[in-house]
């Protein structure tokens, strides 16, 4: 399908007239954990074969096309992975990429989620080179439980410090994201819960989601955030807030003793497909356009066959112009479940 790049000023629509305005790079498709829902150690083992150095995007070639995706509309740019402070150089590409601006000047806002393992050392970097957001993910409070579900004996404490760490350098508000599992994790609710009440910290509850092929998801072990919450508000009352922008994933909710706030991303028992706005770069340059999709558009061959800024822009245009998946409304019927689905470390959380 061919689509005519529209001016920068005007919204480049998806098939079913999403606008473009998100873009997830993987930096990396390794990590330093094994969590069970994403890199479970039976999948990535000793043997598994990561990509190359020379398969990966450059950080120029990734700048190259960041720049194309904000002419196309893309507001948001979130680096991801595998873990992204894994990548060498890190600090770099986060100041490369924060220099850019949209056509009115402004910049583009700039995030990273991680793990937060390594993050007490970097995250001072992080902010001086221009990170404006960050995520860190964290399931469980309790050592035995946290180096279960991260399949690793990486210390709690370090993940501790890199959120000590990012709230000192000036992160706010930071978020802590934490994935809960029927029986590996759902007892951490309410510790989690606890913890991250008045310390400014949003704490986020994501729903267990059956990305890539690796990870024996079943629906019976995905715990609802209408659940989680309902948990929470028992022991802490709660109220709604209302979504700040169009395309929000996350559900807001507010303490209402002043606890501050908490979230839910929904996207098993909630989806929000029809306001998805986010394209996805994996770590050897293919686009995807949706977190379960199986095939990408190969960005990488025209980058090192020195293809023009504006062709690059036209095939972005092109792949965003013909997308059509809303993956998580369909997950029930299952002629539409795909079973090639890339995993989340390769095409970035
Ligand atoms: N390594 C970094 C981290 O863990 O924050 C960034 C990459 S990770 C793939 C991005 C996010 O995806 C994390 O918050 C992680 O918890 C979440 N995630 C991974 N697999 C998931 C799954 N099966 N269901 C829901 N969330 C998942
Ligand atoms: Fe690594 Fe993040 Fe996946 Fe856990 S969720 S295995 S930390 S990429
Ligand atoms: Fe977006 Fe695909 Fe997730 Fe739907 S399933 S919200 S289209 S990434």
């Amino acid at each position: 399908m061919f689509v005519s790049v529209p001016p920068v000023y005007d919204t480049l629509l998806d098939a079913l007239r999403r606008p473009l305005r998100s873009l997830r790079i993987s930096v990396t498709d390794r990590c330093n954990l094994r969590c069970a829902y994403c890199m479970p150690r039976e999948a990535f083992g000793r043997d598994f074969v990561f990509l190359r150095h020379a398969d990966l995007l450059s950080f120029e070639e990734i700048v190259r096309v960041a720049r194309q995706a904000i002419a196309l509309g893309v507001r948001k740019i979130r680096l991801s992975g595998g873990e992204p402070l894994l990548r060498r150089g890190i600090e770099r590409l986060v100041e490369m990429l924060a220099g850019l601006h949209d056509e009115t000047g402004r910049p583009i806002e700039l995030a990273m989620t991680s793990n937060g393992v390594l993050l007490a050392k970097k995250a001072r970097a992080l902010k001086g080179a221009g990170l404006a957001r960050l995520n860190i993910s964290l399931d469980a409070l309790d050592e035995t439980v946290f180096q279960r579900i991260c399949g690793s004996d990486a210390p709690l404490a370090a993940v501790l410090e890199g959120i000590n760490a990012a709230q000192a350098a000036g992160f706010a508000p930071l978020k802590v994201n934490a994935v809960i599992k029927r029986a590996v994790n759902e007892s951490e609710i309410l510790p989690l819960a606890r913890h991250f009440r008045h310390t400014g910290v949003i704490l986020r509850f994501i729903e267990f989601m059956d990305v890539g092929t690796t990870n024996g998801w079943r629906l019976d072990d995905v715990v609802s955030a209408d659940e989680i919450l309902a948990r929470i508000d028992q022991e802490f009352p709660l109220y709604p807030l209302a979504p700040r922008h169009a395309g929000e994933v996350g559900k807001r909710w507010q303490f209402m003793d002043g606890g501050g706030e908490i979230g839910v991303i929904a996207s098993v028992t909630q989806t929000f497909c029809h306001e998805c706005d986010r394209l996805r770069l994996s770590t050897d340059g293919k686009l995807y356009t949706c977190l379960f999709a199986s095939d990408g558009a190969d960005l990488r061959t025209p980058l090192r066959a020195g293809e023009e800024d504006a062709q690059l822009r036209q095939r972005i245009a092109n792949v965003w112009g013909g997308r059509r998946d809303r993956y998580s409304q369909l997950r029930h019927i299952a002629s539409e479940a795909s079973a090639r689905k890339i995993e989340m470390s390769y095409i970035g959380g």
